[in-house]
């Protein structure tokens, strides 16, 4: 079975987020003070695994797991572990995440005994005290302990990394480096406009389409057809051992080839990241729906699919 939109893109892709809660503070994702939702307003574990079978049985090969903190949600591994069960039988082939990876050190073994063989970590700064002023309150140790739990247990760790003007553009060649000695491939992600923080204004905007200039004159950088289901373009070079990756939706719309929705973590399937249309799925698990409901709702979605996003820088 193959679920395709209006505009005959295959949409294998479902990223889920199981939780809004997380315990770090991004200043660019989340503000100082954040009110979360009475728990009764997300889905529990039943609901989201109930929601992925029906985008499984249409066709959904790839379930990437997000939040908030995924790993801050218990019993997220009985959640994986289900999900698991299902690739030797559906059309699933890969559970993955995406995680601060502060608490990767103590789910690292479990996640791999659970068939998840990648993940990514976002990690905008090797430099402890500007990692503490970008997310808050972390502390970096954390994620270096959790990224070498990762690697000794053979997941395979991408770096995420979001560009911000004024605060890590001058340290971008240091994280290529300490990324191409852990042998982990490193994606630059353009910020996107987020509502609901308090990001201080210093903190801009930088198009990667910059950036991919000045480290093609440092690393003579060549194409690579490698692809995972995600929207990066992915380089290689003579110099490193790593790919290096670029996520660019403000300046290189990627509309054209997206496989992928979300579900929030309260059951609402966006259509597009940067979109508010939305199919709310809550009340229909809580009514008591059948599994074709769901399904024809699914299809419904992916027929209003817009066509592009329309970020504004
Ligand atoms: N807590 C997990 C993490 O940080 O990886 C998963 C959820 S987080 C919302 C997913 C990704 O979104 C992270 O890589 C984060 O850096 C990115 N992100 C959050 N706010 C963003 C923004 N305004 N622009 C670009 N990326 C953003
Ligand atoms: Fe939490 Fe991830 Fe947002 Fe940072 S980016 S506040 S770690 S959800």
């Amino acid at each position: 079975m193959q679920l395709v939109d209006q505009f005959l893109r295959k949409i294998n892709y479902l990223r889920v987020s199981i939780t809004d809660r997380c315990d770090l503070r991004c200043i660019y994702c989340m503000k100082e003070k954040m009110n979360f939702l009475p728990k009764n307003e997300v889905l529990s574990l039943e609901e989201i695994e109930r929601l992925c079978n029906n985008f499984i049985e249409l066709g959904v090969e790839k379930i990437r797991l997000t939040g908030g903190e995924p790993l801050v949600r218990k019993d997220i591994l009985h959640l994986i572990e289900n999900l698991n069960k299902k690739k030797s039988f559906t059309n699933l082939k890969e559970i993955t995440l995406t995680t601060n990876g502060s608490l990767l050190k103590k789910f690292a073994k479990d996640l791999k005994n659970n068939g998840v063989n990648r993940i990514n970590i976002s990690l905008d700064t090797i430099i402890k005290e500007k990692y503490k002023e970008i997310t808050r309150f972390g502390n970096l140790d954390n994620v270096f302990e959790g990224i070498e739990e990762a690697i000794k247990n053979k997941i395979k760790v991408k770096i995420n990394t979001v560009v911000f003007k004024n605060f890590n553009e001058d340290q971008i060649t240091n994280l290529i480096n300490w990324a191409n000695k852990k042998l982990l491939d490193l994606t630059f992600i353009e910020v996107m406009p987020m509502s609901d923080t308090d990001m201080p204004r210093h903190m801009q905007f930088v198009s990667l389409d910059k950036i991919f200039k000045e480290l093609n004159n440092i690393y003579n950088f060549d194409k690579s057809d490698y692809q995972t289901s995600g929207p990066s373009n992915y380089y290689t070079s003579e110099k490193l051992n790593i790919k290096i990756g670029f996520i660019t939706p403000l300046s290189n719309n990627f509309c054209s080839t997206c496989n992928r929705v979300r579900v929030s973590s309260t059951g609402k399937l966006y259509m597009c990241l940067g979109q508010n249309e939305f199919v709310d799925f809550r009340e229909i698990l809580r009514n008591d729906r059948s599994d074709d409901y769901i399904k024809e709702k699914i299809r419904f979605a992916l027929s209003v699919k817009p066509k592009r996003h329309d970020f504004i820088i």
